[in-house]
């Protein structure tokens, strides 16, 4: 029987971890299938306090991993198939394996949003990525189209133009919702150009298998055209992942788990922190914040409960 199992291993998870484990509650910590979360996939890291010169996403997750084992979080690799939260203790499931907590932290973060298109599906690591940091490196000197408006878009729209002989952003306003500082960078950057008020109708080439081009459709007047690019980044937001707790906790509209007094869910015992229940801030250190609230709502309730 654990005090507390972590799902999840980004700065959310990692940050509850370290403070479960040094109030001594022995944390265990299943990583899922994305070991470290979204950072591992992001370079330079520039706005966690304490590193004033910038830190690469990887290492940062690296020394919040040291530092959580370090007081004694046991983590382990593995992804959960399925919980129940009716009672306590409740039930963690990894493949045939059932683990019970008396406590839950969940910290499931969010996936990356897709079009919808079916080639993107068909040509997905075949030139369509939404992992700029993971597969920039194979498309030196061609050209890239990006997809999105937002930060993600235009800082993977910058990374890339280190290999890219050229990126267009393709956004569906004329405005884009990215950060002042971010537009500054991507307006000036002289490999980057941008097709505003159009949607990516589709991606070429199915039958080769591989990404020749996109066609572009303006959302003013319907109008079509072709790009040629060798590359196409999606970067239009995320899912938060909670498929496992529907019908057991109060989810949003948009499916993030409800939280309310710090990181409590609507079962008592089970508490959120990170991207799974926090659509608007989503950044590192709010994530690790509301981590290290996660653990201690945990230890009090465990407190409360005499365990
Ligand atoms: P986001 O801010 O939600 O932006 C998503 C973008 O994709 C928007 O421009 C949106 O268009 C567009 N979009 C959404 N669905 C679409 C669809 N089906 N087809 C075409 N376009 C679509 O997501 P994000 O850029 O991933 O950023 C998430 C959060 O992380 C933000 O708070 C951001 O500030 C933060 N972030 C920060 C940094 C940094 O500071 N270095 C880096 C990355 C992310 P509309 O604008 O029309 O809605």
């Amino acid at each position: 029987m654990r005090n507390v199992i972590i799902i999840g291993s980004g700065p959310a998870g990692l940050t509850a971890a370290l403070y479960a484990a040094r109030a001594n509650l022995a944390p265990l910590v299943i990583e899922g299938l994305e070991s470290g979360g979204q950072l591992m996939m992001t370079t330079m890291v520039e706005n966690f306090p304490g590193y004033k010169d910038g830190i690469m996403g990887p290492d940062l997750m690296g020394e919040m991993r040291a530092q959580s084992e370090r007081f004694g979080a046991e983590i382990v690799s593995g992804h959960v198939t399925a919980v129940d939260l009716r009672s306590t203790p409740f039930a963690v499931q990894m493949g045939g394996e059932t683990e019970q907590t008396r406590s839950l932290i969940i910290s499931t973060g969010a996936s990356a949003k897709l079009l919808g298109l079916s080639s993107e599906r068909t040509l997905m690591g075949h030139g369509v990525s939404t992992c700029a940091t993971c597969d920039g490196y194979f498309f030196r000197e061609k050209p890239i189209v990006v997809v999105g408006g937002g930060d993600s878009a235009l800082e993977e729209a910058i990374f890339l133009t280190k290999f890219a002989s050229h990126v267009t952003v393709v956004h569906r306003r004329e405005r884009l919702r990215a950060s002042k500082i971010m537009q500054d960078k991507a307006f000036g950057n002289p490999k980057i150009s941008f097709e505003w008020s159009s949607e990516l109708a589709e991606i070429k080439d199915v039958e080769q298998g591989v990404v020749t081009g996109v066609v572009l459709r303006s959302l003013q007047n319907g109008d079509a055209k072709e790009l040629l690019a060798e590359g196409v980044f999606i970067a239009i937001g995320h899912t938060p992942n909670t498929s496992l707790f529907r019908g057991q906790l109060e989810l949003d509209a948009n499916g993030y788990i409800e939280v309310g007094r710090g990181s409590r869910t609507t079962v008592s015992g089970v508490f959120a922190c990170g991207d799974v229940q926090d659509h608007v801030y989503r950044q590192a250190i709010t994530a690790a914040g509301s981590g290290c609230m996660a653990a201690i709502d945990a230890e009090r309730y465990l407190e409360s409960e005499g365990s």
